[in-house]
């Protein structure tokens, strides 16, 4: 993992990417690929998970699994990190990626909408993340880096028009939580040489954001950049908080929105 002039070298690495299947994080997987580290992906429940590993392994040449955790349950994540670390560990890195949203208005959101998305959202980096770190303090690993997937819907409301929120107040919420939690861990692991950051994309174009074209304009409109992120766009800032060109880099969260948040 040390750098070698500008070049990121990940020859040494095993790093689990949650929700590491598709999406942003389908592309963060397959960087880390690029640069040599070996890949544990982590899905909920997707069935083409394991194929989507055998592509990267095939592809880049580096050893890269699925494995089925649902990062709610911490029993099961634990369970499954000392899985991986056995397989194909030791695990370096980890980048809780894994999110989920509900969009409709405040009035109809429930109980049960608040707890699956602060379950996943929040719990759930948690759950991972102090799996990562257990296994690093228990064998006196320095170096350790952990990236969590937040957004810059923890700093602003996301609008569809004029005057139209995007109503998803749970979300935003746990995004704000996730971010806030990034440094609490940051600050208490920063003894074991361990390193929490965040990241904080804008529009990325995924699953996950499910907008109609009058809607997708105006947000264009509205961003400097003119237009939504590709997935591989979140991957060059992720990769280098993972490395050790980071290494006196701990508790931030790092914009890659296209200057949405300028104003
Ligand atoms: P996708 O909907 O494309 O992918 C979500 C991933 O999370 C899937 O791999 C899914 O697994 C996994 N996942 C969901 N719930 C669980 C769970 N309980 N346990 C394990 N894995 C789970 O989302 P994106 O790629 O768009 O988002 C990734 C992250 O980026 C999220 O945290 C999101 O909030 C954040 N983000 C996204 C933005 C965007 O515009 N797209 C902007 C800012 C932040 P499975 O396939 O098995 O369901």
């Amino acid at each position: 993992m040390a750098p070698k002039g500008f070049i990121i070298d990940f020859s040494n690495a095993c790093i689990v990417v949650t929700g590491g299947n598709r999406g942003i994080g389908l592309e963060i997987s397959k960087a880390i690929a690029k640069a040599g580290g070996k890949v544990a992906i982590i899905y909920k429940s997707s069935p083409d998970a394991g194929e989507v590993a055998d592509k990267i392994e095939n592809q880049y040449g580096v050893e890269a699994r699925a494995y089925k955790c649902d990062v709610v349950d911490p029993i099961l994540v634990s369970q499954t990190f000392l899985k991986v670390d056995k397989e194909l560990g030791p695990i370096t890195g980890l980048v809780a990626n894994a999110g989920i949203t509900i969009q409709k208005p405040a009035m109809e959101m429930t109980t049960e909408d608040f707890t699956s998305i602060f379950n996943v959202n929040v719990l759930g980096v948690f759950n991972t993340a102090k799996s990562a770190a257990k296994l690093w303090i228990d064998r006196n690993y320095q170096g350790g880096s952990i990236v969590i997937n937040s957004s810059i819907s923890a700093r602003i409301y996301n609008r569809k028009g004029a005057n139209e929120p995007i109503t998803q107040v749970f979300y935003n919420s746990s995004k704000a939580a996730v971010s806030n939690l990034c440094k609490g861990l940051a600050a208490e692991w920063a003894q074991h040489n361990i390193r929490v950051n965040a990241i904080a994309p804008g529009y990325v174009d995924t699953d996950i954001v499910d907008v109609d074209p009058k809607v997708r304009q105006y947000i264009n409109d509205n961003v400097p950049a003119g237009r939504f992120a590709k997935p591989e766009e979140i991957t060059g800032q992720t990769i280098l908080l993972l490395s050790d060109y980071a290494s006196y880099m701990t508790g931030g969260e790092y914009l890659i929105d296209g200057g949405q948040t300028i104003w």
